[in-house]
């Protein structure tokens, strides 16, 4: 029986890590287990900033977003040396497992760490939902809320002034935020990195509402990254439409704030499903969620599954907004 398991937050921190923090570390003592802590992700481990958790380490943080243990990045885990010293410091710790939560670059870490005899699963802890092993990231549902009450206050001065907001939201070159929180807000337009539009379809789009209606408001909602500088891309559409435009980009307030009760849930099963995996003797592993059931992949499996296009979610866009 395993008696000493670490767990980790690595790369971006979503709102959801301690939910699943706390599962886990309650679950890995109810197996009489031995919990530890690393803070700050592989630069923390590389550092041995390592502590023992008990029960009441983890109490208060189910409704708390961030994540207690800190999160970090350490491009340098990627280099043989480093990761051997990882593995060194584990071993003289007496560490046998660990639970990795972040996005596909943690998974890669803990991938390479597993092929040296520390099996590690992984958990999806970002908001942008761009992790292909899983239908839900930890936090996704959050950030989602977050971005509906922020669109829902632009939107109440948007109609007042029958202007056109364009709303950047996050997403890593993954469109759900933006498609889900369209649909949430009933937007004119939504642009993602699957579902594109050229200028002159917005151009043409907004001026057409704008014709027919000039008391017309309009929400687009865009994902990050696809206009270099939103703000100028807000004066082209005014010069172009008619429509006085003001661009929000809504930034790092996506990442914060207490989780949802659905993220909650989530990460709360996720964490303890971590740790059964782990009293099995896997590792390797990371895990998702498809339809209502948790589900486990081999890391390198799961690195290598592409998203799938949300072609019936924008099909509902298109009707919704003939
Ligand atoms: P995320 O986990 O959210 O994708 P990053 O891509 O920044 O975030 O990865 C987080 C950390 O995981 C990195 O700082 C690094 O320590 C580790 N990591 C990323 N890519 C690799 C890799 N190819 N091999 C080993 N470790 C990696």
């Amino acid at each position: 029986m395993i008696k000493k398991i670490g767990i980790l937050t690595s790369g971006g921190d979503s709102p959801g890590m301690n939910a699943a923090i706390r599962a886990a570390v309650r679950t890995g003592l109810s197996y009489g287990i031995e919990m530890y802590g690393i803070t700050n992700g592989y630069r923390g481990l590389i550092n041995r900033e390592i502590h023992r958790m008990d029960r009441s380490s983890v109490s208060d943080i189910v409704n708390r977003g961030g994540t207690i243990l800190k999160t970090a990045r350490l491009p340098e885990f990627k280099e043989e040396k480093v990761l051997l010293q990882a593995v060194q410091i584990l071993k003289e710790e007496g560490i046998e497992a660990l639970v990795v939560i972040g996005g596909d670059g943690s998974y890669r870490g803990a991938l390479d760490l597993t092929k040296h005899g520390i099996n590690c699963i992984g958990l999806p802890g970002t908001i942008d939902n761009d992790i292909a092993s899983t239908d839900y990231t930890i936090g996704f549902d959050t950030a989602l809320n977050t971005i509906i009450e922020s669109v829902d206050k632009i939107r109440d001065t948007t109609e007042s002034h029958s202007r056109c907001s364009l709303i950047e939201v996050m997403g890593n070159r993954c469109g759900d935020l933006a498609l889900y929180a369209g649909i949430a807000e009933g937007a004119e337009i939504i642009i993602t990195p699957d579902f594109g539009m050229s200028d002159e379809e917005v151009f043409s789009t907004l001026k057409e509402m704008r014709e027919k209606d000039a008391n017309k408001r309009a929400i687009v909602i865009i994902s990050e990254k696809i206009y270099p500088d939103i703000h100028a891309f807000a004066k082209e559409v005014e010069k172009n439409t008619g429509f006085t435009t003001r661009a929000t980009v809504l930034g790092y307030i996506q990442r914060g704030g207490a989780p949802s009760a659905k993220d909650r849930v989530l990460a709360g099963r996720m964490g303890s499903f971590a740790i059964d995996l782990l009293v099995q003797g896997k590792g390797g592993r990371c895990v998702g969620v498809r339809g209502m059931n948790l589900v486990d992949y081999d890391i390198y499996e799961a690195l290598a599954m592409k998203k799938v296009t949300n072609t019936s979610m924008m099909e509902l866009v298109r009707k919704t907004n003939k």
